[in-house]
């Protein structure tokens, strides 16, 4: 039997529309993989590139003869794509598609939420040139993370998409492998009929968990429902901040060979997340309070250890990881037993470098200057009580088993407060990057985190899930939505605006 020849290529990266734009440099640091590289890298012990490459090249290996031509995967996270590398990028990727002669698919890697400095759709826009590479026959199968914003344009220039259904998104490596048995359902002739509706409702990133909520209850009613004439639900809850006109809560259910029932279950579910527009709703604990409970835990061995999401610098969501409000906040009322991780600075970490472990050094923490007047540093007298090279292996969590890379590290206590400061933007979305230090984490009251959603699989044997409060900190992440400069997002939109009208367009007449 003849390999089936299938090409693995991705321009991965949620946008965040206020964060600063991200560069080539950028990607190549995140990730840049070109040809052998990607296939190298998917089926590694500790691979770097997201899960859903690793499955589905695993399960298409389990499925039988293929091929994988490996055409370029590049990820990161941050605001828009630089949109000269964007164009160089795809401009790669055409090459090399054109170039590895007839295939039999495509595998399309994407995040969905990507804007560019000059585009608001980089993911329809890039699909769409993968689309005209390859032409209108051989199959495009996507898979996407369901911070997406999905684009007509995007849905469109491929035949089939999968999106995650968990946020943490633990399921990454299982819908790669779906991927890939819906690609060999659609080789053996099933015609995917996809069916979509797009709603007026731009959820705050705190209203998404899969645990439980509205969000949870979509999901867990679009997969209850479905049928053998339904090869796949997916449901996206978009990004907010990537500020674009497609942003908007995103039902799409595929039908095997006739749209029937999948029209029937996409219009259910719509109405459902109708019914749910005011459950999208944020509700953090303010800074004043959750101060006031770290100060305690540090006093009271006997309250529990918290986590604190410092929601306003989610790394996660294009946050710089430097704003200064938490470290500012809690060292200035003396709390004692907290953890900050990670805290991005090259230089404080060449300082403390050079002072070397056990150093006492005057340590300026330079940070974010959103909504700050003028004032971006704090500065105080720091011990270095670490230094590590920052070449780690995830523990738990998204990144279990992971390569990660922070840059160089160190471990600097200003009095009560720890921070953990990393020359990279590194997300604190594993137990590594502290115990790698030298931190003993069931000793600390209080670890700050500065990312949203991944981090409870990361500390929950540290720290119960009652104990993880999410703080209403400023930045370029907040969740309080209506402090964000929006200017694309259409109008008007659940929760921003109240006089919202919407009608089933999937109805029946
Ligand atoms: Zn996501």
């Amino acid at each position: 039997m003849v390999d089936r020849r299938v090409a693995v290529l991705g321009m991965f990266l949620e946008s965040n529309a206020f964060a600063r734009p991200v560069s080539e440099r950028g990607f190549r640091e995140a990730l840049y993989l070109e040809g052998d590289e990607v296939t190298a890298d998917a089926l590694a012990e500790h691979p770097r590139v997201m899960g859903e490459v690793t499955g589905f090249h695993r399960r298409m290996a389990e499925l039988g003869h293929w091929e994988t031509v490996p055409i370029l995967v590049t990820m990161s996270g941050g605001g828009p794509a630089d949109h000269s590398f964007f164009e160089a990028t795809a401009a790669t990727a055409v090459e090399r598609l054109e170039a590895v002669g007839p295939l039999d698919a495509v595998y399309l890697c994407n995040h969905g939420a990507m804007v560019t400095t000059e585009i608001e759709d980089g993911d329809g826009v890039f699909a769409a040139a993968v689309r005209a590479a390859v032409g209108p026959d051989v199959p495009i199968v996507a898979t996407l993370d369901p911070h997406g914003n999905v684009s007509d344009l995007l849905l469109e220039s491929i035949d089939i998409v999968v999106a995650y259904r968990t946020d943490p998104h633990l399921d990454q490596f299982e819908r790669g492998e779906e991927a890939a048995e819906l690609l060999h359902e659609i080789w053996a002739g099933m015609q995917p009929r996809l069916v979509h509706v797009r709603l007026p409702i731009v959820a705050p990133n705190v209203s998404l968990f899969t645990d439980e909520g509205p969000f949870a209850e979509l999901i867990d009613r679009g997969q209850e429902r479905r049928t053998p004439e339904i090869a796949n639900v997916s449901i996206l809850g978009g990004f907010a901040f990537s500020d674009t006109s497609h942003n908007g809560l995103m039902i799409i259910v595929t039908g095997r060979n006739d749209d029937t029932a999948a029209r029937e279950l996409a219009r259910e579910l719509a109405d459902l997340a109708w019914s749910f527009r005011h459950r999208f709703i944020c509700e953090p604990t303010s800074m004043d309070d959750a101060v006031e409970l770290a100060v305690a835990a540090g006093e009271d061995p006997s309250l529990p250890p918290m986590v604190f999401s410092d929601l306003g610098d989610n790394c996660g969501a294009g946050g710089p990881v430097n704003t200064l409000w938490m470290l500012e906040a809690l060292h200035g009322a003396g709390a004692q037993g907290v953890l900050i991780v990670n805290f991005r600075d090259r230089r404080l970490v060449d300082s403390a470098s050079v002072a070397g472990v056990g150093a006492t050094i005057a340590a300026r923490f330079v940070g974010d200057d959103w909504d700050r007047d003028g004032d971006t540093t704090f500065d105080a007298s720091a011990r270095v009580l670490a230094l590590h090279d920052g070449h780690l292996v995830g523990r738990r969590g998204i990144v279990a088993g992971k390569r990660l890379y922070a840059g160089a590290m160190a471990l600097l206590e200003v009095d009560g407060v720890r921070v953990v400061v990393t020359s990279r933007a590194a997300v604190g979305n594993d137990p590594v990057y502290s115990e790698a230090l030298g931190v003993d984490l069931s000793e600390v009251r209080t670890i700050v985190v500065k990312v949203r959603s991944s981090f409870p699989p990361a500390y929950d044997e540290f720290v119960r899930a009652e104990h993880m409060l999410f703080v209403d900190t400023p930045g370029r992440t907040s969740p309080v939505l209506e402090r964000m400069p929006f200017t694309r997002l259409p109008r008007p939109v659940q929760p921003l605006d109240d006089d919202v009208e919407w009608s089933n367009p999937l109805a029946r007449i």
